[in-house]
């Protein structure tokens, strides 16, 4: 070999190690990377754990690792955050608790590897039993929108449309009692539902136990709300992609106000009891009407329980905490032993004056997060905690706080009264009325043939 040759070689030796080398670094600086973000995943699913947000509650994606393929397109597609992650090359869930169901990430993945399902193995979800025609197995009562299983605005705004339509359809003209059809809710189901029973000129009642606009009207004033192209009865195609909740309540409010449509807020449906071929419909206030036929668009919220105290019906009493940024220099009492009532306490801490009572002892089922933080701001006096107290009267300007063992009474300064006592769900009110419910663990809604 001659002196060029040898030169040629150790030239050609060189450069493939320093390829094989950039080679190496490469595929270590992207296993470095993929690690640390793994790591970052892995962190947010134990917060997720810790905070109790990990586990489902209804729609969920389920990730078939042997499809997935690490494009992250899901995690691209979801509107919502740290719902999805990407962890040790594999999409998973973090966050699924906080899943709205869009689908988005179902049709976003391009090997399929995603299906939306609802429940889990270990936490089952409560359907309700509806046919094609959305009616339960109570001759009469309707279902529309999420409390029947599926999730978004534009599906409860086309199955209240369907649901009515499927009423009209039915017949049953000649009745004897006040209204053809009741609707319980005004949630986006319950608007649409309405707004079809007009169209149809029905003899129609809406009533809403808070607020009309259902669970968007609770959504925060800067939340960017998803939805596709709808078709809104008396009103035609709303083409909102990207909107706000004040946008759409608007649209709302308007189209029910053109159309001559009111909606009976603050009047919660108690019971719905068969009698002579119609429904004898009751509300908490002690109002009865009756109907033949009943629509159901409550959601899946549920209803929060009262405690039955003088005052508790007057505007300074609340079951939620709407927009708490702008609450500031209240004296406030919050009400209640859960994490509600305590993440809310902490909140409202920061800008007013706030006393969280609870008839309990000691805390004993909080996330330990909010344990440790209610702990830590009683003990700095950022907020006044009365333990072993009941909110016994609701006055204009106070409240009236008694121990649990009546002995000590106690009036105090008031502004605003926030009482977070758990409530009611949906199931519970369904069984009432009759109506057969399922348990669902983990089946799929939306999946790929
Ligand atoms: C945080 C969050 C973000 C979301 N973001 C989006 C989004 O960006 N895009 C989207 O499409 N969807 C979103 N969703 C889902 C969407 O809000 C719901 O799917 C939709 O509101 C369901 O409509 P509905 O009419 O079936 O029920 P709801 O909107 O829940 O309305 C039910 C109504 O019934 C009332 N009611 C209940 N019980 C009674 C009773 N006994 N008597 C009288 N009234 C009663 C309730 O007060 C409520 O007003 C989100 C949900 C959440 C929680
Ligand atoms: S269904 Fe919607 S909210 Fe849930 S993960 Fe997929 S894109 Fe996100």
């Amino acid at each position: 070999m001659d002196i060029l040759n040898m030169e040629l070689m150790i030239e050609n030796i060189v450069i493939y190690t320093l390829a094989i080398l950039f080679c190496l670094l490469v595929v270590w600086l992207y296993l470095r990377k993929q690690k640390r973000d793994s790591r970052k995943v892995e962190d947010k699913i134990l917060k997720a754990k810790q905070d109790g947000l990990y586990e489902p509650v209804s729609l969920h994606p389920v990730v078939d690792v042997n499809s997935c393929i690490q494009t992250g397109a899901c995690i691209t597609a979801c509107p919502e955050k740290d719902i999805l992650g990407i962890r040790n090359g594999k999409a998973t869930t973090i966050n699924a608790s906080q899943c709205i169901g869009h689908g988005a990430c179902f049709h976003a993945c391009p090997t399929q590897a995603i299906t939306l399902c609802i429940g889990t193995e270990k936490r089952g979800v409560d359907l309700p039993h509806v046919n094609e025609f959305f009616e339960t197995n109570v001759p009469g009562i309707y279902i529309a929108g999420e409390l029947g299983g599926m999730g978004l605005i534009k599906n409860a705004v086309e199955q209240g449309r369907q649901a009515v339509e499927n009423i009209v359809k039915s017949g049953h003209k000649t009745h004897h009692a006040t209204y053809d059809l009741i609707i319980v809710g005004s949630g986006p189901a319950g608007i649409s539902a309405s707004l079809t029973a007009k169209k149809n000129s029905l003899h129609c009642l809406t009533l809403e136990q808070d607020t009309l606009g259902g669970t968007v009207f609770t959504f925060p004033r800067s939340k960017i709300v998803m939805t596709s192209a709808m078709n809104l009865p008396l009103h035609g195609k709303v083409k909102l992609f990207e909107t706000s909740k004040s946008e759409l309540l608007d649209l709302w409010q308007s189209v029910l106000t053109k159309n001559n449509i009111q909606v009976k807020e603050t009047c919660k449906v108690e019971s719905i009891i068969p009698e002579n071929g119609h429904f004898r419909v009751e509300t908490l206030n002690g109002e009865k009407y009756t109907t033949r036929h009943v629509l159901l668009a409550i959601g899946r919220r549920g209803s929060p329980r009262k405690l039955g105290i003088p005052g508790e019906n007057t505007e300074k009493v609340a079951y939620r905490l709407l927009e708490p940024e702008n609450i500031r220099g209240k004296k406030i009492m919050v009400v209640g032993g859960g994490d509600s009532a305590v993440e809310s306490a902490l909140i409202l801490a920061s800008q007013n004056n706030v006393i969280l009572t609870y008839r309990g002892e000691a805390f004993s089922r909080l996330k330990p997060k909010n344990s440790q933080r209610i702990n830590d701001a009683a003990a700095l006096r950022q907020l006044d905690l009365r333990l072993n107290t009941n909110l016994v009267a609701i006055g204009r300007d106070d409240v009236t706080l008694s121990s649990t063992n009546g002995v000590e009474t106690v009036k105090i300064e008031n502004d605003q009264v926030y009482i977070f006592a758990g409530g009611e769900l949906p199931t519970q009110f369904l069984t009432k009325s009759g109506i057969q419910i399922t348990t669902r663990y983990g089946e799929a809604v939306l999946k790929h043939k």
